[in-house]
């Protein structure tokens, strides 16, 4: 009881150590965001901190996106919402935002200092993504080095009141950087960079003892389909399957392969035990009849919706009607058929979209 109240005098928010006489800093929640990371990507070899990380927390084997475009998925993760649900129903530059009636995740933790840096407009302010947030830095336009986030955050990590963390990293999504006589060795060579990065700010949250969560927004293609080395056309498991690890301390080391998805990231960062999903709803971010035959219209009014579980997919392609993969179950079908159309609030595609490689129309 004494230390209890020394502790106390020293700072209102401080907790004993296990009974040592050291106050233990109040609690951190980090979300760490990876773009274009793709599920076979978290490994020792092209990430060997989230890695360690992993090894010695939670890493679930089938996680997935809900859509392959960085608003979208983004907006998920901080409203446990699906695409249709949030509004964020396509990237911001086509003029999608969140609804305002929908919780954002630092509304979830009133009193905490709060702070995002995101490394991409994407992630970025426009459409809402910025709400609720005390600090909020990020490009409009285009993007930053993984680095300039990485150490704002850390510059930023207060010890003297809770803190809230969402720190997201743009380097593996594509134009592919680096040495590397491939495609996909640079895409390699980009995952690995970004791991790199983030090892110094891993480390910080670690000793801090705060719950991390480290997850990507979507997958990629590389050379396996027939539209390469992109993300928003596709429903495969390249770009849906995603990496979702979460350590905190004293946190029981665990492979799960429940199925779970990015909406469940909120409820992951409040440390709750994540129920398995029995299905899980993706669409694509667009149509383009080069790279899926026969969807129409093409853009984002034909994208194809698929409905995931044990046994399968049932996936709706405009134009194509209903295919099965797999042996889904037959409920499935109608429940596909539950996914509202897109609604349409498409503006004209910008400089900064085209330079990142977002040309749908
Ligand atoms: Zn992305």
């Amino acid at each position: 009881m004494i230390l209890w109240f020394f502790a106390c005098q020293l700072s209102p928010d401080s907790h004993l150590r296990d009974g040592l006489n050291a106050p233990i800093p109040p609690p951190v929640v980090a979300l760490i965001t990876i773009d274009t990371w793709r599920a076979d990507h978290l490994s020792g070899a092209f990430s060997p901190n989230i890695w360690a990380l992993a090894a010695e927390g939670e890493r679930y084997t089938r996680a997935y996106s809900p859509m392959g475009l960085t608003s979208p998925a983004h907006a998920s993760m901080l409203t446990g919402l699906y695409p249709w649900e949030h509004g964020m129903e396509a990237n911001n530059h086509h003029g999608y935002r969140l609804r305002d009636d929908v919780e954002v995740l630092p509304e979830q933790y009133p009193g905490w200092a709060t702070a995002a840096f995101v490394s991409a407009y994407p992630a970025g302010p426009a459409g809402g993504m910025d709400r609720g947030w005390d600090v909020f830095e990020g490009p409009a336009a285009g993007e930053a080095p993984g680095e300039t986030a990485v150490k704002a955050a850390m510059a930023w990590l207060p010890t003297d009141k809770p803190a809230l963390l969402w720190v997201h990293i743009y380097e593996p999504h594509g134009p592919y950087q680096g040495a590397g006589a491939t495609e996909r060795l640079r895409y390699g060579g980009e995952v690995r960079h970004a791991d790199e990065l983030l090892g110094p700010l891993i480390a910080v949250l670690r000793e801090r003892g705060a719950t991390i969560v480290v997850a990507a927004d979507h997958g990629e293609v590389l050379d396996e389909e027939r539209c390469s080395y992109q993300h928003e056309r596709s429903i495969s498991e390249h770009v849906l399957a995603v990496p979702l690890v979460r350590w905190s301390p004293g946190i029981k080391p665990a492979v799960i392969d429940d199925l779970v998805g990015l909406t469940d990231v909120p409820a992951l960062l409040k440390g709750e035990t994540i129920a398995a999903r029995s299905h899980w709803f993706a669409q694509s971010g667009m149509c383009e009849a080069d790279c899926a035959p026969g969807c129409a219209p093409a853009g984002l009014a034909g994208r194809d919706t698929v409905v995931i579980d044990a046994g399968g997919r049932w996936v709706n392609r405009p134009g194509r009607g209903k295919h099965v993969q797999g042996q889904p179950k037959p409920a499935l079908r109608a429940a596909l058929d539950g996914v509202p159309a897109l609604k349409t609030a498409v503006s004209p595609t910008n400089k900064a979209a085209e330079i990142l490689g977002y040309l749908e129309p």
